[in-house]
C-alpha cells in the first residue's frame, strides 16, 4: 500500500463508532522520509477535526515550539494519533476504538519505517508500550520492539493544565533528540 492508498483507506474507514461524529479523518502531518521519528498522540480535538490536521491547537503549538527549541529538523519527524477521528467531547478513546484504529497505525509504520516512536501521553503509551503502566512511570524510558525504539512522555495538552510537567517533557524530548542524533542523523 502506498501513501495515496493508505490515505484513501483511512478517509473511508468506519471500523469504529468514532466515524459517526467526525468532520474529517485526521491522518497525520510531517515528513514522509523513512527511518525517522514518529510522534503519536491520542486523538484529534475540535480544531484538528475541523482542519483535518493533528496537533494544530494550543497543545500542538507547544509541541512545535519544543521541537524547534531542541533543533529537531522538520525532515525528521511525522506526527499522528492513535485514533484518527475525534472522540465526542474530547474524551479519551476507548480500548476498542484504539484497537480498531491500530491497523492503520501499523500500516503507517510500514510506510515510514520509523527508527524511533514517541508516545505522547498515557493513551498512546498504554497502546504502544505497556497497557499496565502509568505515563509517569514509563516516561523517559526506552524499549526496543522489533528494532524500533519506543519511548514516551507527557501529552503536550497535559502541560497546559499542569506546567510543573514542562521540565520533564523537555528533558524527555532532549533524550529523543540525543537518540535521533545517534541513530538517525549520524
Ligand atoms: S478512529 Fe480509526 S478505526 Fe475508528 S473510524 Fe476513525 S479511522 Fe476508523
Amino acid at each position: 500500500m502506498n501513501w495515496e492508498e493508505f490515505e484513501n483507506t483511512a478517509r473511508q474507514c468506519k471500523a469504529c463508532g468514532l466515524c459517526e461524529g467526525r468532520l474529517t479523518v485526521v491522518i497525520g502531518r510531517g515528513s514522509r522520509n523513512t527511518g525517522r521519528i514518529l510522534f503519536v498522540g491520542e486523538g484529534p480535538g475540535e480544531n484538528e477535526d475541523k482542519q483535518g490536521v493533528p496537533f494544530v491547537g494550543q497543545a500542538g503549538r507547544l509541541l512545535d515550539l519544543a521541537l524547534e527549541a531542541l533543533e529537531f529538523s522538520r525532515d525528521d519527524y511525522y506526527i499522528a494519533n492513535i485514533v484518527k477521528c475525534r472522540p465526542p467531547q474530547n474524551r479519551n478513546p476507548s480500548l476498542e476504538e484504539c484497537e480498531a484504529c491500530l491497523p492503520l497505525l501499523r500500516q503507517r509504520y510500514r510506510l515510514l519505517k520509523p527508527k524511533i516512536v514517541v508516545a505522547l501521553g498515557a493513551v498512546a503509551a498504554n497502546n504502544l508500550i505497556d497497557k499496565n503502566k502509568t505515563i509517569t512511570s514509563m516516561r523517559g524510558q526506552w524499549f526496543d520492539k522489533g528494532g524500533i525504539l519506543f519511548t514516551s512522555t507527557y501529552h503536550p495538552a497535559a502541560l497546559t493544565r499542569d506546567s510543573s510537567k514542562k521540565p520533564d517533557f523537555y528533558y524527555d524530548l532532549k533524550q529523543v533528540k540525543a537518540y535521533a542524533d545517534k541513530y538517525i542523523n549520524k
